[in-house]
């Protein structure tokens, strides 16, 4: 089977690095890669070529039996693809109704990475975590560098500098991450979460974690968050809106699968903020949690900068492809045996991944 990879068009990330091919031959996969496919995240053609034959995109779009990229192809790229090649990428389903039947209408098989349940069994294989865990890394180191005092307090023979107040709303993955990185650099951290289980991993990471009565909670959303009452969400905006007043930096995670991302910074929040504050909101592809976000720029209101940018990893592509590459890897271990397909749809990974109807004929 022809495993291919391709470069990705906005985006400084390749799905897999070099150092993970051999590894891919060796399940009896034939490895083909685009030129330049990693190039941006620097990973050159000469170290993929001793295990993979490094070609045009049209050959390996055209060439593939199975074809891996981090943002889904566009039509004109799957037009010059076979029909029945598996497909992986992210597809997100949840936000884009309908990619499932029109990938198996054109005749493709699609996995998608983002639908790989959050479980203990899944976490080497969760894409999601591991891009999530840079943004939040990321999204701290940029508050750092644009917000115009220090993060950690200073005691220097020109004066005392207090530390930094960041408060971070929503402590999944990119936020426990944030606050990590807040805390290294000396920052005082606050989080807010609708989920308790939360509660004890902010406070763990010694940050402060503040409680806003009457969370809904529902243990069949697979850990994820669920939407909360409007009553619930303008008592939590009321909190909020005391303690952003007092922040240097706020840094927003919160999102409800399948919804759009809560709003928890309205306009008159952050109209409340310090003069100089950055707001970083992760959430923003999806709505944003700051009303006053704008998707994929950074933006100044009320003398406060806020960064609308989901996709911080790709500022960090190195280290983003590794994690990205091995994810994908422990993945594809799950069902490609001795270079063929088996896919097991008792394995729950497989079942919760495959978003199109599997062929008989491939089942374990
Ligand atoms: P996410 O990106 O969907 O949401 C980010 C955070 O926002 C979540 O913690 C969520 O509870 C929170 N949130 C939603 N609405 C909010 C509101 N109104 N106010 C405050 N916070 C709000 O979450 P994620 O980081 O992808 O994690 C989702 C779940 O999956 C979490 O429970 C996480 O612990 C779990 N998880 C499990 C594994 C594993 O076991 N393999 C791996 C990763 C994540």
């Amino acid at each position: 089977m022809k495993f291919g990879i391709l470069k990705e068009y906005d985006d400084q990330r390749v799905a897999i690095v070099p150092e993970i091919v051999p590894k891919l031959k060796q399940l009896g996969l034939e490895i083909l890669v685009e030129t330049q496919a990693g190039a941006t995240a620097l990973f050159s053609d000469k170290l993929y070529q001793e295990h993979a034959s490094v070609v045009s995109r049209q050959e390996v779009l055209s060439q593939s039996d199975m074809l891996i990229s981090i943002h889904p192809l566009s039509d004109a790229d799957l037009q010059q693809v076979r029909k029945g090649v598996l497909l992986i990428s992210q597809f997100a389903p949840f936000a884009s109704p309908g990619v499932a039947e029109t990938l198996h209408g054109k005749g493709f098989q699609a996995f998608s990475l983002d639908m790989i349940p959050r479980t203990t069994l899944a976490q080497s294989m969760d894409v999601l975590s591991s891009m999530a865990g840079i943004a939040g890394y990321k999204a701290v180191l940029e508050a750092a560098r644009l917000l115009p005092r220090y993060f950690p307090m200073m005691i220097t023979a020109a004066g005392t500098i207090r530390p930094a107040k960041v408060l971070i709303l929503g402590a999944g993955v990119a936020g426990l991450q944030a606050i990590a990185t807040a805390r290294r650099l000396g920052a005082q951290v606050e989080a807010f979460d609708t989920r308790r289980a939360a509660k004890e991993e902010v406070e763990s990471l010694g940050a402060k974690f503040v409680e806003v009565e009457g969370a809904v909670e529902d243990t069949a959303a697979g850990g994820y968050a669920v939407a909360q009452s409007d009553e619930f969400l303008a008592r939590q905006r009321a909190e909020v809106q005391a303690r952003a007043a007092k922040a240097d930096v706020i840094i927003t995670t919160a999102q409800v699968r399948g919804t759009k991302a809560p709003i928890l910074l309205p306009k008159e929040t952050v109209s409340h903020m310090k003069p100089g504050s950055v707001v970083v909101d992760l959430a923003a592809s999806t709505g944003g949690n700051c009303e006053l976000t704008q998707d994929n720029a950074v933006i100044q209101a009320h003398q406060v900068t806020i960064i609308g940018n989901s996709y911080l990893a790709n500022l960090m592509p190195q280290d983003a492809s590794v994690m990205y590459a091995n994810n994908v890897l422990n993945f594809i271990k799950t069902f490609v045996k001795e270079g063929k397909l088996n896919l097991d749809m008792n394995n729950e990974i497989i079942r919760g991944a495959m978003i199109t109807p599997i062929p008989e004929t491939q089942n374990a």
